[in-house]
C-alpha cells in the first residue's frame, strides 16, 4: 500500500514537475513572443542592423539596409543558435552562396517615421524569379509561388506584388523566406521599395498605365502601318518594308507587355514558364524584325552576311526556346548576344557612311540609334543592380517607333500633297487640253470645210469641178422631179476652135483664157447659177428655178458677154478674131422630166453638137419631150 502510495506519490510528483515545467516553458515562450511581437523599443534598439526609412507622403525609398540571412533555413523569427550572416539587399543567391539553386530566410529590423504609425504602409516587390513568403513581426502577410526546400516542393512565379500593412509602432521586423531552383536568377535580386500605401499604389499604377498607354499608342501605329501596307495592294520593296515595320511595332508592343515590370501579369494568369518563354520569343521577333526593317531600309546599316547570320541565330533560338526549359534557353541567349557587337559595329559603320554621304534621314536615324544603345546599356546596368532605376529600353524602342512613324507620316503627308499637286496640275492640263482640243477641232472643221470646198473646185479656173457638178445636178434633178413649179436647165459649153488657140498662142495662154472665161461666165449669170468645169475646155451651167421665159435669155447673155469680152483669137477658120462659146441646153420641169441626169446631160451634149454644126457662137436648146405619167 505504502509502496503503492509511494508509487502514487512519485507519479503525482512527476506530474507536478511536468506541469510546472510546461507552465514555465509556456510562460517563457509567451514572454519571448510578447517580447518579439510587442517588442519594446529597447529590443530593436539593441539590434545592430536597424534600418530607418525616410520616406515621405509623396516619395518612396528602396527597401535596402542590412538583413540577417539564414542559409538553408525557412524560419519566421530571428534565431541566435542558427548560423547566419549579415547581407544587404538586393542580392541574388549566386552572390550569397555561389549558386542560384538555393533557399533561405532574410530577416531585417526597420524603423519608419513616427508620423506614419497607424497609416497604411506598402512594400512594392518587383518580379524576383522564384518563390517567397513575407512575414511582418512574425505574422504572414504575402507570398509568391511556393517556397520549398527542393525542386519538387518549390514552385516559381514571376509577378510584381505589393504588401500592405499597418504598424502600431515605429519599429518592425520583416522576414522573407525565399527559394529558387533556376540557374540564372534567384534570391532577392530586384530592389523593393517601401512607402505609404497610396504612394506605392500610385507609383505602381502610373508605371502600369504608362506602359499600357505607350503600348496602346504603339499598337495603334502598328495596326495603321500594317493596314497601310496591305491596302497599297502592290507588292514592292517599299510596301514590304512598311509591312515589316508594322509587324515589328506589333511585336514591340508584345515585348513591352511581356518584359519587366511584366504588365501582362495584371490581366493574364499565364504560367511563369510560358511568361518567360514569351518574353524571350517576343524579344527575338522584335529584334529580328527590327534588323529586317533596317536591312530593307538601307543595306548599308546591316550587311547581307551579318543579317543572314543574325537571322540563323534567331531561328535556332526560337526553336530551342519553344522546346526547352528556361535554364537552357536563357543560357543560349547569353551566348547568342555575343554576336550583337558585330551587328552594332555594322550599324555604327552604316550610320557613319550614310551620315557622311548625307543620305535622307541619316542624322535622325543616327541619333535614334545612339538613344537606343544608351538605354540598352542603362537596362543592362539595371539588370546587374548597379543602378536603381526602371527599364528604359521599352520607352526608347517605343520612342524610336514613334520617331520612325513620324518620319513615315511626314513622308506620307508630303507624298499625298505631291500627288494632290500632280492631280491639280493634271486637272489644269486637262482643262487646257480640252480648250486646245476644242480650238484644234474648230480649226480642223474649218480645214475640213476648206478641203471639202477644195475638192469641189477646179484648180485651174476656180469653178466647181466635175465631181461637184455631178452631186449638184443629181440633187437639183431630184428636187425638180419631186416639186411642182421647179425647173432645171442644164447647159454644156465648149470653147470654139480652142485647139487652134493652143496651137497659135500656146497652152499657157490657153489656160489664162479658160480662167478669164469662167470669170466672164460667172459675172454674166445670176448669183444662184452654178458654174462648173466639165473637163478640158468644156463648161457646164445649172440654172435651177429660173423661169422658163427668161432661162434662154440668161444663157444668151453668157454668149454675149464672152463675145463682148473680145478675148483675142486670130487663128480661127471662120475669121472671127475673138474667143466664142457654143452651148447646148436641155431643160425640164415636173411635167416634162428626163429619166435621169445622164439623159438630161446627154440631151445638152446633143444640143451642143447641134450648135457646133450650126456655125458655133450660139446655143441650141431642147426641152424634154417626155410627159409626166
Ligand atoms: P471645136 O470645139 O470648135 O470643134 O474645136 P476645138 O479645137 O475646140 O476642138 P476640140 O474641142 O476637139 O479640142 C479641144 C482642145 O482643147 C484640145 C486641147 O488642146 C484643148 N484643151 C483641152 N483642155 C485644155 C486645157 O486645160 N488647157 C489648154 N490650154 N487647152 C486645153
Ligand atoms: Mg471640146
Ligand atoms: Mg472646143
Amino acid at each position: 500500500m505504502i509502496r503503492f502510495l509511494d508509487k502514487n506519490y512519485n507519479l503525482i510528483y512527476v506530474l507536478k514537475f511536468f506541469i510546472i515545467a510546461w507552465v514555465c516553458i509556456f510562460a517563457c515562450q509567451k514572454y519571448a513572443w510578447a517580447q518579439y511581437n510587442a517588442a519594446p523599443d529597447s529590443y530593436y534598439l539593441q539590434q545592430k542592423s536597424l534600418t530607418p526609412f525616410e520616406f515621405t507622403e509623396t516619395s518612396t525609398v528602396p527597401l535596402k539596409g542590412s538583413w540577417e540571412y539564414y542559409p538553408q533555413q525557412l524560419i519566421v523569427k530571428p534565431n541566435a543558435v542558427l548560423k547566419s550572416e549579415t547581407v544587404s539587399l538586393p542580392i541574388s543567391f549566386k552572390q550569397l552562396t555561389g549558386t542560384n539553386k538555393n533557399y533561405g530566410t532574410f530577416i531585417g529590423h526597420f524603423k519608419i517615421p513616427k508620423q506614419y504609425i497607424g497609416r497604411r504602409i506598402a512594400i512594392y516587390i518587383p518580379n524576383q524569379y522564384g518563390a517567397y513568403r513575407m512575414y511582418l513581426n512574425g505574422d504572414f502577410i504575402l507570398r509568391l509561388g511556393e517556397v520549398g526546400k527542393d525542386k519538387i516542393s518549390h514552385r516559381t512565379e514571376n509577378v510584381p506584388k505589393i504588401a500592405f500593412f499597418v504598424l502600431q509602432k515605429e519599429y518592425f521586423t520583416l522576414t522573407i523566406q525565399a527559394s529558387n531552383f533556376n540557374t540564372l536568377h534567384g534570391g532577392l535580386e530586384n530592389p523593393m521599395r517601401i512607402g505609404l500605401g497610396t504612394t506605392i499604389s500610385r507609383q505602381f499604377q502610373q508605371l502600369m498605365m504608362s506602359i499600357g498607354l505607350v503600348c496602346g499608342a504603339v499598337l495603334g501605329i502598328g495596326i495603321f502601318t500594317l493596314m497601310f501596307s496591305i491596302f497599297q495592294g502592290k507588292i514592292t520593296r517599299s510596301s514590304i518594308r512598311v509591312f515589316v515595320f508594322g509587324i515589328f511595332i506589333l511585336f514591340l508592343t508584345l515585348h513591352n507587355l511581356f518584359s519587366a515590370p511584366y504588365a501582362y501579369t495584371t490581366f493574364t494568369s499565364l504560367s511563369w514558364i510560358w511568361g518567360v518563354r514569351l518574353e524571350y520569343l517576343f524579344t527575338y521577333f522584335t529584334i529580328a524584325l527590327f534588323l529586317t526593317y533596317m536591312y530593307l531600309l538601307n543595306w548599308r546599316y546591316i550587311h547581307p552576311i551579318v543579317y543572314f547570320v543574325a537571322m540563323s541565330i534567331f531561328v535556332v533560338d526560337i526553336i530551342i526556346t519553344l522546346f526547352t526549359e528556361p535554364e537552357i534557353f536563357e543560357y543560349l541567349i547569353f551566348y547568342s548576344f555575343l554576336f550583337s557587337p558585330v551587328v552594332l559595329l555594322n550599324f555604327a559603320y552604316g550610320f557613319y557612311r550614310t551620315v557622311k554621304l548625307k543620305e535622307k534621314y541619316s542624322t535622325i536615324n543616327f541619333w535614334a540609334v545612339i538613344l537606343l544603345c544608351t538605354t540598352f546599356l542603362h537596362d543592362f546596368l539595371l539588370t546587374l543592380n548597379l543602378i536603381d532605376s526602371f527599364n528604359l529600353s521599352f520607352i526608347s524602342t517605343s520612342f524610336y517607333a514613334l520617331l520612325i512613324m513620324f518620319q513615315q507620316s511626314k513622308n506620307y503627308a508630303k507624298h499625298t500633297q505631291y500627288i494632290e499637286q500632280l492631280n491639280n496640275n493634271l486637272l489644269e492640263l486637262n482643262s487646257s487640253l480640252d480648250q486646245k482640243v476644242q480650238e484644234r477641232t474648230l480649226q480642223l472643221n474649218q480645214l475640213n470645210q476648206q478641203l471639202e470646198l477644195q475638192i469641189q473646185i477646179d484648180a485651174l479656173t476656180g469653178a466647181f469641178n466635175r465631181r461637184a457638178l455631178n452631186a449638184e445636178i443629181q440633187r437639183l434633178f431630184t428636187l425638180t422631179k419631186n416639186h411642182t413649179n421647179h425647173t432645171l436647165a442644164f447647159a454644156m459649153l465648149d470653147v470654139d476652135f480652142f485647139k487652134n488657140y493652143n496651137d497659135f498662142y500656146g497652152h499657157l495662154k490657153g489656160d489664162v483664157v479658160l480662167q478669164d472665161l469662167v470669170k466672164i461666165i460667172q459675172r454674166a449669170l445670176p448669183a444662184s447659177a452654178y458654174v462648173a468645169r466639165y473637163g478640158g475646155e468644156e463648161f457646164a451651167i445649172i440654172l435651177h428655178n429660173v423661169p422658163s421665159e427668161v432661162v434662154l435669155n440668161v444663157l444668151q447673155q453668157v454668149l454675149n458677154a464672152v463675145r463682148q469680152a473680145g478675148l483675142e483669137h486670130l487663128n480661127r477658120p471662120d475669121q472671127k478674131p475673138y474667143v466664142t462659146l457654143s452651148m447646148g441646153v436641155s431643160w425640164m420641169d415636173q411635167n416634162h422630166p428626163y429619166a435621169d441626169i445622164h439623159e438630161l446631160m446627154k440631151a445638152a451634149d446633143v444640143q451642143l453638137y447641134a450648135a457646133k454644126n450650126a456655125g458655133r457662137d450660139q446655143y441650141q436648146a431642147f426641152r424634154s419631150w417626155r410627159q409626166k405619167r
